[in-house]
Protein backbone atom coordinates (compact mmCIF):
# COMPACT_ATOMS: atom_id res chain seq x y z
CA UNK A 1 0.00 0.00 0.00
CA UNK A 2 0.93 3.68 0.13
CA UNK A 3 3.94 5.03 1.60
CA UNK A 4 2.63 8.47 1.56
CA UNK A 5 2.21 10.52 4.60
CA UNK A 6 -1.12 10.85 6.45
CA UNK A 7 -2.90 13.88 7.80
CA UNK A 8 -6.43 14.10 8.55
CA UNK A 9 -7.14 11.07 7.50
CA UNK A 10 -5.40 11.94 3.87
CA UNK A 11 -2.87 10.04 2.41
CA UNK A 12 -0.42 12.73 0.16
CA UNK A 13 1.87 10.94 -1.92
CA UNK A 14 5.48 12.32 -2.39
CA UNK A 15 5.45 14.63 -5.44
CA UNK A 16 6.94 12.92 -8.44
CA UNK A 17 10.32 14.63 -8.34
CA UNK A 18 12.62 11.26 -8.65
CA UNK A 19 14.94 13.10 -11.16
CA UNK A 20 15.11 16.30 -9.00
CA UNK A 21 12.35 18.31 -11.33
CA UNK A 22 9.50 19.30 -10.65
CA UNK A 23 9.01 19.79 -6.68
CA UNK A 24 12.46 22.66 -6.61
CA UNK A 25 10.41 24.51 -9.07
CA UNK A 26 8.51 26.95 -7.41
CA UNK A 27 5.68 26.52 -10.00
CA UNK A 28 4.85 23.42 -10.07
CA UNK A 29 1.53 22.44 -8.87
CA UNK A 30 2.55 18.79 -8.08
CA UNK A 31 2.37 18.52 -4.00
CA UNK A 32 5.43 18.83 -2.00
CA UNK A 33 6.65 18.00 1.44
CA UNK A 34 6.22 21.87 1.96
CA UNK A 35 2.77 22.28 0.96
CA UNK A 36 1.28 19.09 3.37
CA UNK A 37 1.98 21.35 6.24
CA UNK A 38 0.08 24.29 4.23
CA UNK A 39 -2.44 22.36 3.26
CA UNK A 40 -3.77 21.11 6.31
CA UNK A 41 -4.72 24.80 7.42
CA UNK A 42 -5.61 26.25 4.15
CA UNK A 43 -7.87 23.56 2.66
CA UNK A 44 -11.28 25.40 2.74
CA UNK A 45 -13.98 22.48 5.14
CA UNK A 46 -16.90 23.43 3.16
CA UNK A 47 -18.92 25.01 -0.08
CA UNK A 48 -18.95 28.59 1.26
CA UNK A 49 -15.12 28.63 2.09
CA UNK A 50 -14.40 27.29 -1.51
CA UNK A 51 -13.38 30.39 -4.10
CA UNK A 52 -14.19 29.97 -7.42
CA UNK A 53 -15.67 26.77 -9.97
CA UNK A 54 -19.09 28.11 -9.25
CA UNK A 55 -21.33 26.17 -11.94
CA UNK A 56 -19.07 22.90 -9.80
CA UNK A 57 -20.14 24.17 -6.73
CA UNK A 58 -23.84 24.69 -7.88
CA UNK A 59 -24.15 20.83 -9.01
CA UNK A 60 -22.39 19.70 -6.25
CA UNK A 61 -24.82 21.44 -3.98
CA UNK A 62 -27.87 19.93 -5.45
CA UNK A 63 -26.39 16.98 -5.78
CA UNK A 64 -25.46 16.66 -2.06
CA UNK A 65 -28.71 18.36 -1.19
CA UNK A 66 -30.95 15.65 -3.42
CA UNK A 67 -29.16 12.63 -1.86
CA UNK A 68 -29.68 14.00 2.06
CA UNK A 69 -32.95 14.83 1.47
CA UNK A 70 -33.16 11.05 0.34
CA UNK A 71 -31.27 10.09 2.88
CA UNK A 72 -28.81 8.10 -0.19
CA UNK A 73 -25.16 8.01 -0.58
CA UNK A 74 -24.47 10.48 -3.11
CA UNK A 75 -23.87 9.60 -6.74
CA UNK A 76 -19.98 8.48 -7.33
CA UNK A 77 -17.96 11.50 -8.61
CA UNK A 78 -15.03 12.11 -11.15
CA UNK A 79 -12.98 15.29 -10.96
CA UNK A 80 -10.51 16.16 -13.11
CA UNK A 81 -8.13 18.77 -14.12
CA UNK A 82 -4.50 19.48 -13.85
CA UNK A 83 -2.58 19.19 -10.34
CA UNK A 84 -3.55 22.00 -7.61
CA UNK A 85 -6.65 22.79 -8.54
CA UNK A 86 -8.80 21.58 -5.68
CA UNK A 87 -9.97 18.43 -6.72
CA UNK A 88 -8.81 16.70 -3.28
CA UNK A 89 -10.10 19.73 -1.53
CA UNK A 90 -13.77 19.56 -3.32
CA UNK A 91 -13.33 15.97 -2.45
CA UNK A 92 -12.74 16.37 1.75
CA UNK A 93 -15.45 19.07 1.12
CA UNK A 94 -18.41 17.06 -0.55
CA UNK A 95 -17.56 14.49 2.77
CA UNK A 96 -17.85 17.13 4.75
CA UNK A 97 -20.71 18.26 3.69
CA UNK A 98 -22.82 14.81 3.43
CA UNK A 99 -21.62 14.84 7.31
CA UNK A 100 -19.22 11.49 6.15
CA UNK A 101 -15.98 10.58 6.77
CA UNK A 102 -13.66 9.93 3.98
CA UNK A 103 -11.04 7.62 3.39
CA UNK A 104 -8.00 8.41 0.95
CA UNK A 105 -6.04 6.53 -1.06
CA UNK A 106 -4.68 6.32 -4.58
CA UNK A 107 -4.57 4.86 -7.97
CA UNK A 108 -0.79 3.78 -7.99
CA UNK A 109 -0.97 2.44 -4.28
CA UNK A 110 -3.81 0.07 -4.83
CA UNK A 111 -1.01 -2.33 -5.76
CA UNK A 112 -3.66 -5.67 -5.85
CA UNK A 113 -7.70 -6.36 -6.00
CA UNK A 114 -6.57 -7.28 -2.31
CA UNK A 115 -5.62 -4.29 -1.59
CA UNK A 116 -8.92 -2.62 -2.65
CA UNK A 117 -10.98 -5.80 -1.15
CA UNK A 118 -9.40 -4.86 2.33
CA UNK A 119 -10.31 -0.94 1.17
CA UNK A 120 -13.85 -1.74 0.35
CA UNK A 121 -14.61 -3.74 3.33
CA UNK A 122 -13.39 -1.35 5.71
CA UNK A 123 -15.57 1.48 4.64
CA UNK A 124 -18.66 2.53 6.38
CA UNK A 125 -21.99 3.10 5.12
CA UNK A 126 -22.02 6.53 3.81
CA UNK A 127 -18.52 6.94 3.62
CA UNK A 128 -16.66 8.88 0.88
CA UNK A 129 -13.91 6.93 -0.82
CA UNK A 130 -11.22 9.21 -2.64
CA UNK A 131 -8.86 7.65 -4.76
CA UNK A 132 -6.42 10.53 -6.51
CA UNK A 133 -4.75 9.69 -10.01
CA UNK A 134 -7.84 6.97 -10.48
CA UNK A 135 -6.39 6.70 -13.94
CA UNK A 136 -3.09 4.90 -12.59
CA UNK A 137 -5.17 2.01 -11.32
CA UNK A 138 -4.32 -1.36 -12.38
CA UNK A 139 -6.90 -2.69 -14.47
CA UNK A 140 -7.27 -5.89 -12.57
CA UNK A 141 -7.78 -4.08 -9.18
CA UNK A 142 -10.16 -1.66 -11.44
CA UNK A 143 -12.31 -4.94 -12.79
CA UNK A 144 -13.07 -5.38 -8.90
CA UNK A 145 -14.22 -1.93 -8.43
CA UNK A 146 -17.21 -1.95 -10.94
CA UNK A 147 -19.49 -4.38 -9.33
CA UNK A 148 -18.67 -2.49 -5.79
CA UNK A 149 -19.75 0.67 -7.62
CA UNK A 150 -22.99 -0.06 -9.78
CA UNK A 151 -24.48 -2.41 -6.85
CA UNK A 152 -22.13 -2.27 -3.70
CA UNK A 153 -20.97 -5.78 -3.56
CA UNK A 154 -17.68 -7.22 -4.52
CA UNK A 155 -17.15 -10.89 -5.74
CA UNK A 156 -13.90 -12.71 -4.53
CA UNK A 157 -12.74 -15.59 -4.64
CA UNK A 158 -12.09 -18.42 -1.95
CA UNK A 159 -9.31 -20.97 -2.65
CA UNK A 160 -7.31 -22.01 -5.90
CA UNK A 161 -7.56 -24.65 -8.63
CA UNK A 162 -10.48 -27.08 -8.62
CA UNK A 163 -11.47 -26.27 -5.24
CA UNK A 164 -11.85 -22.28 -6.15
CA UNK A 165 -15.11 -20.67 -5.63
CA UNK A 166 -16.58 -17.70 -6.06
CA UNK A 167 -18.37 -15.43 -3.41
CA UNK A 168 -20.39 -12.04 -3.54
CA UNK A 169 -19.83 -10.12 -0.21
CA UNK A 170 -22.41 -7.20 0.51
CA UNK A 171 -21.05 -3.67 0.97
CA UNK A 172 -21.63 -0.63 2.62
CA UNK A 173 -23.34 2.11 0.64
CA UNK A 174 -20.48 4.40 -0.23
CA UNK A 175 -19.72 7.74 -2.55
CA UNK A 176 -16.26 7.12 -4.70
CA UNK A 177 -14.89 10.52 -5.66
CA UNK A 178 -11.93 9.54 -8.01
CA UNK A 179 -9.76 12.61 -9.17
CA UNK A 180 -7.45 12.13 -12.28
CA UNK A 181 -5.04 14.71 -14.31
CA UNK A 182 -5.60 12.74 -17.85
CA UNK A 183 -9.61 11.92 -18.14
CA UNK A 184 -8.32 10.43 -21.27
CA UNK A 185 -6.38 8.22 -19.79
CA UNK A 186 -9.27 6.54 -17.70
CA UNK A 187 -10.87 3.18 -19.21
CA UNK A 188 -14.20 3.76 -20.67
CA UNK A 189 -15.92 1.18 -18.40
CA UNK A 190 -14.59 3.15 -14.86
CA UNK A 191 -15.89 6.55 -16.40
CA UNK A 192 -19.31 5.29 -17.23
CA UNK A 193 -19.56 4.79 -13.46
CA UNK A 194 -19.49 7.81 -12.20
CA UNK A 195 -22.88 9.32 -12.01
CA UNK A 196 -21.33 12.83 -12.61
CA UNK A 197 -18.39 14.70 -14.01
CA UNK A 198 -16.68 17.59 -13.01
CA UNK A 199 -13.52 19.34 -15.04
CA UNK A 200 -11.86 21.69 -12.62
CA UNK A 201 -10.70 25.14 -14.96
CA UNK A 202 -7.16 27.46 -14.02
CA UNK A 203 -8.83 29.94 -12.08
CA UNK A 204 -9.06 33.90 -12.79
CA UNK A 205 -6.44 36.37 -11.12
CA UNK A 206 -9.34 37.50 -9.45
CA UNK A 207 -10.68 34.31 -7.43
CA UNK A 208 -6.35 33.36 -6.62
CA UNK A 209 -6.26 37.00 -4.86
CA UNK A 210 -9.61 36.08 -3.15
CA UNK A 211 -7.96 32.59 -2.01
CA UNK A 212 -4.39 34.40 -1.49
CA UNK A 213 -5.95 37.00 0.72
CA UNK A 214 -7.93 34.17 3.30
CA UNK A 215 -4.38 32.08 3.04
CA UNK A 216 -3.00 35.27 4.56
CA UNK A 217 -5.38 35.77 7.04
CA UNK A 218 -5.44 32.07 8.47
CA UNK A 219 -1.64 32.35 8.51
CA UNK A 220 -1.37 35.67 9.93
CA UNK A 221 0.42 37.57 7.23
CA UNK A 222 -0.15 41.09 6.33
CA UNK A 223 -0.74 41.63 2.24
CA UNK A 224 -1.84 44.65 0.35
CA UNK A 225 -4.80 43.73 -2.16
CA UNK A 226 -2.59 45.14 -4.50
CA UNK A 227 0.24 42.64 -3.51
CA UNK A 228 -1.99 39.52 -3.43
CA UNK A 229 -3.07 40.75 -7.01
CA UNK A 230 0.21 40.81 -8.25
CA UNK A 231 0.83 37.36 -6.90
CA UNK A 232 -2.34 35.44 -7.99
CA UNK A 233 -0.96 37.26 -11.47
CA UNK A 234 1.83 34.96 -11.36
CA UNK A 235 0.21 31.67 -10.01
CA UNK A 236 -0.62 29.98 -13.29
CA UNK A 237 -4.26 30.07 -12.29
CA UNK A 238 -3.26 27.32 -9.73
CA UNK A 239 -4.54 27.29 -5.72
CA UNK A 240 -1.43 25.50 -4.33
CA UNK A 241 0.62 27.86 -6.69
CA UNK A 242 -0.44 30.73 -5.01
CA UNK A 243 -0.53 29.43 -1.50
CA UNK A 244 2.84 28.52 -2.18
CA UNK A 245 4.03 31.79 -3.35
CA UNK A 246 2.76 33.51 -0.65
CA UNK A 247 4.63 31.84 1.62
CA UNK A 248 7.35 32.77 -0.63
CA UNK A 249 7.12 36.29 -0.70
CA UNK A 250 5.92 36.35 3.23
CA UNK A 251 9.51 35.25 3.61
CA UNK A 252 11.24 37.82 0.95
CA UNK A 253 9.38 40.43 2.38
CA UNK A 254 10.12 39.84 6.13
CA UNK A 255 13.95 40.02 5.34
CA UNK A 256 14.37 42.44 2.35
CA UNK A 257 11.31 45.04 3.38
CA UNK A 258 8.80 45.43 6.74
CA UNK A 259 7.21 42.21 6.24
CA UNK A 260 4.35 44.22 4.71
CA UNK A 261 3.43 42.22 1.12
CA UNK A 262 2.59 45.15 -1.07
CA UNK A 263 2.59 45.29 -5.06
CA UNK A 264 6.52 46.36 -4.90
CA UNK A 265 7.40 43.95 -2.25
CA UNK A 266 5.51 40.73 -4.33
CA UNK A 267 6.87 41.83 -7.60
CA UNK A 268 10.48 41.96 -6.42
CA UNK A 269 10.26 38.75 -4.83
CA UNK A 270 8.74 37.06 -7.71
CA UNK A 271 10.86 38.31 -10.05
CA UNK A 272 14.00 37.03 -7.35
CA UNK A 273 12.49 33.64 -7.57
CA UNK A 274 12.26 34.11 -11.30
CA UNK A 275 8.76 33.86 -11.86
CA UNK A 276 7.72 36.22 -14.78
CA UNK A 277 4.65 38.52 -15.37
CA UNK A 278 2.89 35.53 -17.09
CA UNK A 279 3.67 33.25 -14.30
CA UNK A 280 6.48 31.39 -16.56
CA UNK A 281 9.28 29.93 -14.66
CA UNK A 282 12.66 29.44 -16.31
CA UNK A 283 11.39 25.71 -16.97
CA UNK A 284 8.36 26.93 -18.97
CA UNK A 285 10.51 29.93 -20.58
CA UNK A 286 13.40 26.59 -21.24
CA UNK A 287 10.17 24.82 -23.18
CA UNK A 288 9.22 27.44 -25.04
CA UNK A 289 12.44 28.14 -25.72
CA UNK A 290 13.51 24.91 -27.09
CA UNK A 291 10.55 25.42 -29.44
CA UNK A 292 10.95 28.71 -30.82
CA UNK A 293 14.98 28.68 -31.12
CA UNK A 294 16.13 25.11 -31.29
CA UNK A 295 13.38 23.94 -33.44
CA UNK A 296 12.95 27.23 -35.19
CA UNK A 297 8.99 27.05 -34.46
CA UNK A 298 8.85 23.79 -36.33
CA UNK A 299 6.20 21.11 -34.86
CA UNK A 300 7.89 18.84 -32.08
CA UNK A 301 6.89 15.53 -30.84
CA UNK A 302 5.95 14.53 -27.44
CA UNK A 303 9.26 12.73 -26.34
CA UNK A 304 12.00 14.72 -28.27
CA UNK A 305 10.70 17.86 -26.58
CA UNK A 306 10.74 15.70 -23.58
CA UNK A 307 14.81 14.29 -24.16
CA UNK A 308 15.33 18.07 -25.32
CA UNK A 309 14.42 19.35 -21.57
CA UNK A 310 15.66 16.40 -19.51
CA UNK A 311 11.88 15.80 -18.81
CA UNK A 312 9.80 12.96 -18.52
CA UNK A 313 7.03 13.00 -20.96
CA UNK A 314 3.72 12.53 -18.13
CA UNK A 315 5.59 15.96 -16.12
CA UNK A 316 5.24 18.05 -19.71
CA UNK A 317 1.97 16.71 -20.21
CA UNK A 318 0.40 17.16 -16.59
CA UNK A 319 2.48 20.13 -15.70
CA UNK A 320 3.65 22.20 -18.05
CA UNK A 321 1.62 21.91 -21.48
CA UNK A 322 -1.82 22.25 -20.24
CA UNK A 323 -1.10 25.84 -18.62
CA UNK A 324 1.13 27.06 -21.38
CA UNK A 325 -1.50 25.87 -23.96
CA UNK A 326 -4.59 27.36 -21.95
CA UNK A 327 -2.21 30.68 -22.09
CA UNK A 328 -1.94 30.59 -25.98
CA UNK A 329 1.85 30.01 -25.84
CA UNK A 330 1.75 26.29 -27.47
CA UNK A 331 -0.31 24.16 -29.49
CA UNK A 332 -0.79 20.44 -30.24
CA UNK A 333 -1.16 19.56 -33.78
CA UNK A 334 -0.91 16.58 -35.54
CA UNK A 335 2.62 16.57 -36.13
CA UNK A 336 3.58 17.70 -32.26
CA UNK A 337 3.81 20.68 -30.00
CA UNK A 338 4.31 23.68 -31.92
CA UNK A 339 5.11 27.39 -30.53
CA UNK A 340 2.43 30.57 -31.01
CA UNK A 341 3.43 33.70 -32.27
CA UNK A 342 2.96 34.95 -28.48
CA UNK A 343 5.73 32.32 -27.46
CA UNK A 344 8.13 34.39 -29.96
CA UNK A 345 6.82 37.91 -28.54
CA UNK A 346 6.96 36.52 -24.80
CA UNK A 347 10.67 35.61 -25.81
CA UNK A 348 11.81 38.89 -27.36
CA UNK A 349 11.83 37.24 -30.79
CA UNK A 350 10.63 38.26 -33.83
CA UNK A 351 7.40 35.94 -35.17
CA UNK A 352 8.49 33.38 -38.12
CA UNK A 353 6.64 34.45 -41.29
P1 LIG B 1 -5.50 18.79 -6.36
O1 LIG B 1 -6.11 17.67 -5.58
O2 LIG B 1 -6.34 19.20 -7.54
O3 LIG B 1 -4.07 18.54 -6.75
P2 LIG B 1 -5.77 20.24 -3.86
O4 LIG B 1 -7.20 19.99 -3.57
O5 LIG B 1 -4.77 19.46 -3.10
O6 LIG B 1 -5.49 20.09 -5.42
O7 LIG B 1 -5.54 21.81 -3.65
C1 LIG B 1 -4.27 22.36 -3.39
C2 LIG B 1 -4.35 23.44 -2.34
O8 LIG B 1 -4.97 24.57 -2.91
C3 LIG B 1 -5.21 23.07 -1.13
O9 LIG B 1 -4.43 22.86 -0.02
C4 LIG B 1 -6.07 24.26 -0.82
O10 LIG B 1 -5.53 24.95 0.28
C5 LIG B 1 -5.92 25.14 -2.02
N1 LIG B 1 -7.18 25.28 -2.74
C6 LIG B 1 -7.59 24.55 -3.79
N2 LIG B 1 -8.76 24.99 -4.26
C7 LIG B 1 -9.12 26.03 -3.48
C8 LIG B 1 -10.25 26.91 -3.47
N3 LIG B 1 -11.19 26.81 -4.40
N4 LIG B 1 -10.30 27.85 -2.53
C9 LIG B 1 -9.31 27.97 -1.62
N5 LIG B 1 -8.22 27.18 -1.58
C10 LIG B 1 -8.11 26.22 -2.49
Amino acid sequence: MSDGIEIEGLVFEAARDEEGHGASRSVTPTLTAEDLEIDRSLRPKVLDDYIGQSKIKESLRILIEAARSRGEVADHVLFSGPPGLGKTTLATVVANEMGSNIKTTSGPAIERTGDLAAILTNLEEGDVLFIDEIHRMNRMVEEVLYPALEDFSLDIVVGKGPAARSIRLDLPHFTLIGATTRTGLLTGPLRDRFGIAFRLNYYTPEELAQIIIRSATILDIEIEEEGAVEIARRSRGTPRLANRMLKRVRDFACVKANGVIDEDVARRALEFFEVDHSGLDSMDNKVLEVLCVQFSGRPVGLSTLASALSEETDTLEDVYEPYLMQQGFITRTPKGRMATPRAFEHLGLEVPS
